[in-house]
């Protein structure tokens, strides 16, 4: 708590009650409940740059970014003007705008594996289209996810491992009839015997495979070189798609996205399809999916995939995706942004040291992710090995002084071009301290 706030001035605190009277939970997402590392959320009052100021007026650096998307910081005037003037000339048409053209044209320019790209309102809708697409264009119903993997809320994504590789998933939530998942296959990510047993058992039958190539929701865990280049073979051999979901890395750890990082290590390597959220809307509900010309023709209305949406290619978000990546494209982006992560993760890590507090991280572009670990798990059941009242107890010492990471261990964190040599600095400080209060 903030010196001079207690309960009964905590704004934060009053709101929480409050919308929990109107709101399930009072949040409209559920990790915003804070329920993983409990206390009191934070309610945000106006943000700028690397900051925002919650209910209480207390101003916290923020290392979430709203999820991926604040990739320049909150407010970036260049971004603010062209919303501005978005707004001006109307809100949502439901026709064809040149913008969204525009922007099929900048996100098509900096990933060679897409031909062709649509335009939806949020990552859940985009994953969940490429599924539908990928069934379509191969006649399959079957396919692959990875344990720890999140792809939206769609149903047939909500689903964990069943009891073996010849038995389909096990929904993991309410609402979502067995039968709904049982054509999803879910593996452990990086684990190479399974995806060789299940596309043996499977291959015929598999539409795709989907995968979160650095994956984000696991709190930061890259495929294993090798296990990229056994999904890549195996897909290609068994005539399943290759769907990487870039919802969160897409224009975040690089420009082209994590499948740019993997072209570099692998000769000629790109995915059949991806999905795009986040940072292509810069804040304001926009995603999107794409592949090949010969798949994508086969959305309506060209097609028989049917896809649609009353404010898909909405002209505000459009223009606020626009002037986002147009800031990103700039000349030394990517190497400015991947160096201040770097001065974060490696300062945590000095500190962690200096505490003797075991401490790993790793980081691409402006993603990151740590673990109170001597050494960086490789897939879920590991990540949730951690010791969570130890991060928690790490999580709201920052939080107190002012420093907000993401409110459960299983996340990644994100830096933003706002962030300055400084704001690293003084977090990297007050982690030296809070690792020394976790002894
Ligand atoms: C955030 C995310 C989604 C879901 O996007 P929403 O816009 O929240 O629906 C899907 N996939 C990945 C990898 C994500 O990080």
């Amino acid at each position: 708590m903030t010196p001079g706030i207690d309960s009964t001035n905590d704004r934060n605190l009053a709101l929480f009650e409050r919308a929990k009277k109107t709101i399930p939970g009072g949040v409209n997402s559920p990790v915003r409940a804070f329920k993983a590392v409990g206390g009191t959320p934070r309610f945000v009052q106006r943000a700028q740059g690397a900051y925002f100021w919650d209910a209480n007026g207390k101003q916290h650096t923020d290392y979430i970014g709203s999820w991926g998307p604040m990739i320049l910081g909150h407010g970036h005037p260049a971004v603010l003007q062209a919303v501005q003037k978005a707004m001006q000339d109307g809100f949502s048409f439901g026709a064809p705008t040149e913008r969204e053209v525009e922007l099929a044209e900048a996100i098509i320019a900096q990933m060679p594996s897409i031909d062709m790209i649509r335009l939806v309102s949020s990552g859940t809708e985009a994953a969940m289209s490429a599924i539908r697409l990928a069934r379509g264009a191969t006649g399959r119903s079957k396919f692959i996810k990875f344990e720890g993997c999140y792809h939206g809320h769609a149903d047939a994504l909500l689903v964990k491992a069943g009891s073996g590789l010849a038995t389909f998933g096990n929904p993991t939530s309410a609402g979502v009839p067995p039968e709904v998942v049982a054509h999803t296959l879910v593996l452990e990510y990086n684990n190479l015997a399974q995806l060789e047993a299940a596309f043996a058992l499977h291959g015929p039958e598999l539409a795709c495979l989907m995968i979160e190539p650095i994956a984000g929701n696991m709190n930061f865990v890259r495929a294993s070189l090798p296990f990229m280049i056994r999904c890549r073979e195996l897909c290609t051999q068994h005539g399943a798609l290759l769907i990487f979901d870039e919802v969160m890395t897409g224009f975040r750890v690089a420009l082209g996205g994590a499948q740019s990082v993997y072209a570099q290590l692998i000769p000629g390597f790109k995915p059949d399809m991806t999905a795009l959220g986040k940072v292509i809307g810069g804040g304001m509900p926009l995603a999107a999916f794409g592949g090949s010309r010969s798949v994508m023709e086969q959305l309506a209305p060209l097609g028989p995939v049917y896809q649609a949406g009353t404010l898909s290619g909405n002209p505000v978000a459009t223009a606020c995706g626009l002037a986002t990546l147009r800031e990103i494209s700039k000349p030394g982006f990517f190497e400015a942004l991947s160096a201040r992560t770097q001065q974060l993760t490696h300062g945590l890590q000095e500190a962690a040291q200096a505490a003797g507090q075991p401490f790993c991280a790793d980081s691409q572009g402006g993603m990151f992710g740590f673990f109170l670990l001597d050494a960086l798990p490789q897939n879920y059941p590991a990540v949730m090995q951690t010791d969570s009242p130890r991060f928690n107890r790490f999580f709201h010492g920052m939080l107190q002084r002012g420093h907000y990471f993401a409110p459960a261990l299983y996340e990644a964190g994100f830096v933003s071009a706002a962030h300055t040599e400084h704001d690293v600095a003084e977090t990297v400080a007050a982690a030296r301290t809070v690792f020394s209060e976790l002894n």
